[in-house]
């Protein structure tokens, strides 16, 4: 690693300690990135598979085999539970390794193109998916190891090389995870960047073929615009106000729904992208909601100040930010509400009687704060939803009546009019560990999306290829000048194999199996007709 050029004291919980984390120093940036583009284009190794997953395979045991010392370092950058590091990082990210790397030579394959026009009716024609280039991760301290590795796998599976800048506010676990890459994987195709603001802006000013981003809303904005001066295409990854709708609860349902909510809420102390954000929860059930959340919170967190299973926050901003946000609420505190300077601790906290305007309710709250409002009306409620927080990256909704959207009309409501970046009936948090479903935003969460072949789409290009031939110029010859009327006729008929089936008005039916034999069949007589009128 290169010599740091800044040496910082950190609070963590070792106390105030010199910053572990080496700072890769700014002449360094340009050059490693210039190495990467160089070897890209001179080696071209991770155009064999056999190489990506060879070095794919180093990252699973790189991480596996340092499990303990990642949990460590977590737990010192922000006391993070080592249980809910495997639970929520370890298990998960591992599992979309074995799932990428069991799935890159089916990805990897050309798709035929069905379908094809006159020009090609005889030839191959396929989509292949080709490495964009080298491009740049940037990744968030809040799930630093899972959102970097999966990023980074996704980006090695499609053929890339990769520059990955972790965030600066886990210093234990980003030297740790920077040395770990580093190590396991080929220099030629990996470069570890260390630092804050100074060296991203260093790195924005490198070209890349795709950067992915996953962080706060604002920091998005800046990386697009510098993106956008390059043409640089962009993945964010951002966050917003993730409702809860808890409607139709049976008292039966009511522990589970709420450990649910609670392990949903809490968990890393709310610093979850797609975390419950705040309860809208149907009037007449709200009581015995609120009574059941205070009990599981009590089992859930005994005695909370002293209790290794509740993470702190990142640093002092967010800290002061999330004490200024509870002290001002205008709801009522029913749990927790402790908070420690020096530790920056706050008790999982659930406020009670919490309208639209409250201080709560302004923005991503990305702690471990749960404000409950009440609704009796549902759709003024989602439209208040739209209005003020549209386009979340998650919708949670709870129920004992039917599970599905097809036969629960509040949850086909619901999910129809408020546009998320994803939806989960009566659990919360579970879709991001799917390795193969897209996980992403939509409008002000964030565009693209990743995750198994999601990742390796997304960090590809799909170039269509046609194979042309010589020897079937006959049946094109009548796109040749000089034209006339028996080309015009000849273009009409073949250069179109597709032929309405609809008419001017009235609904728009699909296609019959019959008109569709008809069509192939006149398809092929036009494609006859056209070969021996361009013969004379
Ligand atoms: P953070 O402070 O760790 O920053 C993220 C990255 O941005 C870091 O690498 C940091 O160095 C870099 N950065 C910060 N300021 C910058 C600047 N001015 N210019 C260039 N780079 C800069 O994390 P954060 O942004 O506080 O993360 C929390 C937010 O991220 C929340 O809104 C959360 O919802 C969202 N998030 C989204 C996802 C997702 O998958 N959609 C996942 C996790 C977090």
């Amino acid at each position: 690693m290169s010599k740091p050029t800044k040496v910082e004291s950190i609070s963590s919980k070792e106390g105030s300690i010199t910053s572990p984390l080496r700072y890769t120093s700014i002449q360094d940036i340009p050059k490693g990135v210039d190495k990467l583009v160089a070897s890209y284009h001179e080696t071209h190794k991770m155009d064999s598979i056999q190489y990506r997953l060879n070095q794919i395979r180093n990252v699973y045991f790189a991480i596996k085999d340092n499990a303990d010392l990642i949990c460590e370092a977590l737990e010192k950058d922000f006391y993070r539970s080592p249980s809910e590091t495997k639970s929520l990082e370890l298990g998960p990210l591992l599992n979309e390794i074995i799932h990428t790397m069991g799935s890159i030579y089916k990805w990897s394959k050309p798709e035929p193109v069905s379908d094809k026009t006159i020009n090609v009716a005889t030839q191959p024609v396929y989509i292949e998916r080709i490495p964009l280039g080298v491009v740049l991760v940037i990744s968030p301290f809040n799930y630093p190891l899972l959102l970097s590795v999966s990023a980074v796998v996704g980006a090695l599976s499609g053929g890339n090389h990769v520059v990955l800048k972790q965030s600066e506010s886990t210093p234990h676990f980003t030297q740790l995870l920077s040395d770990l890459l580093t190590d396991a994987l080929d220099n030629d195709v990996f470069f570890a960047v260390n630092g804050a603001i100074p060296e991203t802006t260093e790195l924005l000013n490198q070209k890349f073929d795709k950067i992915m981003y996953t962080g706060n809303g604002m920091v998005g904005t800046i990386i697009a615009k510098k993106a956008a001066e390059t043409l640089t295409p962009v993945i964010l990854e951002l966050g917003g106000k993730s409702p809860g709708f808890v409607f139709d609860i049976n008292k039966k349902d009511l522990p589970t729904l709420a450990k649910r909510i609670l392990w949903g809420k809490f968990t890393n102390a709310g610093q979850t992208c797609v975390a419950i954000d705040y309860l809208l929860v149907e009037e007449s059930i709200k009581g015995p909601l609120v009574d059941e959340l205070i009990k599981q919170a009590e089992v859930f967190f005994e005695s909370p100040d002293h209790s290794s299973d509740i993470t702190h926050i990142i640093h002092d901003r967010a800290y002061t930010n999330l004490v200024k946000t509870i002290k001002s609420t205008k709801g009522k505190i029913v749990s927790g509400g402790k908070t420690d300077d020096a530790t920056r601790f706050i008790e999982p906290t659930i406020i009670d009687n919490v309208k639209f305007g409250d201080s709560t309710m302004r923005q991503e709250l990305f702690g471990p704060v749960l404000p409950i409002l009440t609704y009796s009306d549902l759709e003024s409620t989602v439209k208040s939803v739209v209005k003020q927080h549209d386009t979340p990256l998650a919708l949670y909704c709870f129920t004992s009546g039917k599970a599905s959207r097809s036969t629960n009309p509040k949850i086909e409501y619901i999910t129809k009019h408020i546009r998320s970046g994803g939806v989960v009936i009566n659990d919360t948090l579970i879709h991001v560990a799917l390795p193969n479903a897209p996980f992403g935003g939509v409008g002000m969460s964030g565009y693209g999306s990743y995750h198994g072949y999601f990742s390796y789409r997304s960090f590809t290009h799909e170039r269509t290829f046609v194979e042309q031939a010589f020897w079937n110029d006959a049946i094109l010859k009548s796109r040749y000048p000089p034209y006339n009327e028996t080309k015009n006729t000849v273009i009409a008929s073949a250069m179109v194999p597709h032929r309405e089936w609809f008419g001017r008005s009235g609904d728009v039916q699909q296609p019959s199996i019959f008109f569709n034999i008809w069509n192939s069949v006149a398809t092929l007589t036009s494609i006859g007709y056209t070969a021996v009128v361009n013969r004379i």
